[in-house]
């Protein structure tokens, strides 16, 4: 092969490529890679970057940054990750609080047919998920569960990089297990949920009542600085985030307990304390590494790149 040769092959590999959209409330990141990247790791980016979220015009604001960010290149597949319920089987955005021109809109059809390449659309929980499993702290284990502990708390099981969805596409949803049965009203609806207990809210509650000021942040400099008040309410939560695992431990089983989101910022108070829970209260149960996140904010669009990379040569 001459030099020349071999900088058209190299040009060629670079030109076919798949691109990965994570779509949030105020912003949209991208994240574009060549087609035949390893799986086995984050790959080196062609192109990555940031646009302010087209709220009013959506389908048309994205196929616009899918336009400008592809270039002369050719796309063998497009995955977008949206903050909402999103029926991903069939491309459609159920609901999206964040961006409500996108509820009821079937964007995977839409930007198929305004693209001419193949469209997912999938939930950005799940993308980060699947992110964090395979390229983040659960790197190099097959089962893991990846739970967000934020305003809400999120959960999803991924193995062998796919998330496992349940028979109707809710499993996972480990802020709803009952943890005190006469505890305060939830969101779902039910009482005692464990999202009424370390959500950031209940957290952001819980604190003030014990004579705090400030958000969950204060919260945890407080616990930091030995504040008993303090002590007294993150030790509750992790309490609680310890119950949860071991339940979840003795339904799932899994390899690898990755736990990010908000609340689970370094110095990683709840999680270490409720690791240290859950070793002293199991009994049969095999506890696996608990373990913080570690892609951060680019985890959801790390998530989308490595679903287009799998999904290649599938339900073209
Ligand atoms: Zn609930």
């Amino acid at each position: 092969m001459t030099d020349t040769e071999a900088a058209a092959t190299i040009v060629a590999a670079d030109a076919i490529a798949v691109l990965g959209i994570d779509v949030g409330g105020s912003s949209v990141k991208h994240l574009l890679a060549r087609a035949d990247a390893s799986t086995a790791r984050p790959p080196e980016p062609l192109a990555r970057g940031r646009n302010a979220t087209p709220k009013s015009a959506p389908v048309d604001g994205l196929a616009a940054i899918v336009e400008a960010v592809r270039g002369d290149r050719r796309l063998t597949r497009l995955v977008l990750s949206i903050p909402g319920i999103v029926d991903e089987a069939r491309g459609i955005v159920v609901r999206s609080t964040n961006i409500p021109a996108l509820d009821g809109c079937a964007l995977g059809d839409r930007l198929e047919a305004e693209l001419g390449i193949p469209v997912d659309v999938i939930n950005d929980g799940h993308a980060a998920a699947v992110a964090e499993a395979s390229w983040g702290a659960g790197a190099g284990v097959d089962d893991v569960f990846v739970l967000a502990l934020g305003t809400g708390i999120a959960g999803a099981h991924v193995v062998g990089g796919r998330v496992v969805p349940g028979a109707h596409g809710s499993a996972g949803e480990l802020g709803h297990i009952t943890i005190d049965p006469s505890g305060s009203v939830c969101s779902c609806g039910r009482r005692g949920c464990l999202e009424t207990i370390i959500g950031a809210p209940a957290l952001r509650a819980a604190w003030a009542e014990a004579g705090g000021s400030g958000g969950t942040e204060s919260l945890f400099a407080a616990h930091t600085d030995g504040h008993a008040a303090a002590k007294r309410v993150v030790e509750h939560a992790a309490s609680a985030l310890a119950e949860a695992i071991l339940t979840l431990c003795a339904l799932v089983d899994p390899g690898c307990i990755v736990i990010g989101g908000g609340l689970a910022q370094a110095p990683h108070h709840l999680v270490t304390l409720a690791a240290r829970f859950v070793a002293e209260r199991a009994t049969f149960h095999r506890i696996p590494p608990i373990v913080p996140a570690t892609l951060g904010e680019w985890a959801g669009a790390n998530g989308t790149v490595l679903t287009a990379l799998l999904r290649q040569g599938t339900l073209v």
